[in-house]
């Protein structure tokens, strides 16, 4: 893979050019591009390595995460439209989805327990355009039935967006019906933590319309992916897999020790996860089931305090939001990456005060992260 820096790119025969501008002629159509901001060669490779790893028909790159989905969800609907939106979801996604679309552009939102099918269909209109999840819930995981939820929306006519940071390779939304798939390429996908990335995959005609020069919310508002980064996560794909089933080896022992312990540890790779036989039915196995659980401390003051002793006195990882690094990484959700919902929302969704979300790394020997994971424990619990 090549890095294609340039942001102009010149043409041999000037008739090209209009050619171009009206879209028949582009990266699938005789090798052309315009303007970088448009279609880049590498972040267009880097679009379809994600795609194909999401088994859809094509896909692009985007500077965040965040890019991804708000130029989704803006893609897909327009001014009045309607989404219903799982109560349960990154903070960011929520307040841009809860506040930020609705008073900028009259979008309106119903949030619905996503594992309620009954409620996720009573919440649809005859606006709604979409129904917006994630593939496992940031940070309650609980797993989406994306086949029933992609019934549910085509039958009203209505995309099934699925946000699939948590479970690259895991869970494969498109193939279970889902119609576009967004990621924040900065957690599991890069994987060192060393970059802020996002990306779209769906049908072709939709990643085409996203760079429409009239209508395209990623050709217009602008959120590219520089080159160089498209270069440097595409080399971190090959071994994806490799660090996903080791990430989800670790979680999932490491619950298991907890769970057998009695701690109050959420994992759905536990038979007592309410979502583990859906995962185990629509997971892909061989990758596990995901690098992440939750612990409640039961108390914010509880969780500050082992998070504390996990980091400065035991090592095992770092006191950080994000996810999918090499290094063990845990934040208090209430107080992070869910601080924008009011307690009654986190409530809602169910995100108790002192539930500590641990992404799972893998450098170390198991046991010596073990030791330490409840060495910090047991300062805190006695
Ligand atoms: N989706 C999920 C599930 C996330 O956890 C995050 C970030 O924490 C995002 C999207 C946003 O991604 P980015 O930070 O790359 O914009």
């Amino acid at each position: 893979m090549s890095i294609e820096a340039s942001t102009t790119f010149t043409v041999l025969d000037a008739e090209t050019m209009p050619a171009i501008f009206q879209g028949r002629r582009g990266p699938e159509a005789g090798g052309c591009y315009l303007y970088g901001r448009h279609f880049n060669p590498t972040v267009y490779v880097l679009g379809r390595q994600i795609a194909a790893l999401e088994g859809a028909e094509a896909g692009y790159c985007t500077a965040s995460g965040m890019s991804a989905i708000a130029a989704t969800i803006l893609q897909l609907c327009d001014a009045g439209d309607h989404v219903v939106a799982s109560n349960a979801m990154y903070g960011g996604s929520f307040v841009l989805l809860n506040e930020f679309l609705p008073v900028k552009t009259g979008l309106c939102v119903s949030f619905v327990d996503a594992t309620d099918l009954q409620a996720v269909a009573a919440a649809f209109t005859d606006k709604t355009r979409v129904l917006y999840v994630e593939s496992m819930s940031n940070p309650t995981l609980r797993v989406a039935d994306i086949p029933k939820l992609a019934e549910v929306a085509h039958a009203r006519g209505a995309a099934l967006v699925v946000d699939n940071t948590f479970c690259p390779l895991v869970v494969s939304p498109i193939q279970l019906g889902a119609d576009v798939v967004v990621h924040s390429l900065t957690k599991f996908i890069n994987g060192a933590s060393d970059v802020i990335a996002g990306a779209v995959c769906g049908s072709s005609a939709f990643v085409t319309s996203l760079m429409d020069l009239h209508q395209g919310a990623l050709m217009l508002l602008g959120p590219t992916m520089d080159p160089r980064i498209a270069y440097s996560v595409s080399m971190r794909l090959p071994h994806l897999g490799l660090r996903m089933t080791e990430h989800g080896r670790r979680a999932e022992l490491f619950a298991t020790r907890l769970a057998e312990s009695g701690h109050p540890v959420v994992y759905p790779g536990l038979e007592s996860h309410p979502d583990h036989q859906l995962l185990e039915h629509i997971g892909n196995q061989a990758y596990g089931a995901g690098g992440i659980f939750t612990l409640d401390l039961g108390s914010g003051a509880a969780a500050n305090a082992f998070m504390e002793k996990l980091q400065n006195e035991q090592r095992f990882g770092l006191m950080a939001v994000s996810l999918g690094y090499f290094e063990s990484l845990f934040s208090c959700s209430a107080s992070s990456t869910s601080s924008e919902l009011s307690a009654e929302q986190q409530e809602r969704a169910g995100i108790l005060p002192g539930l500590v979300r641990i992404s799972v790394g893998y450098t170390g020997s198991v046991e010596q992260r073990w030791e330490q994971l409840a060495g910090a424990l047991a300062a805190v619990r006695g």
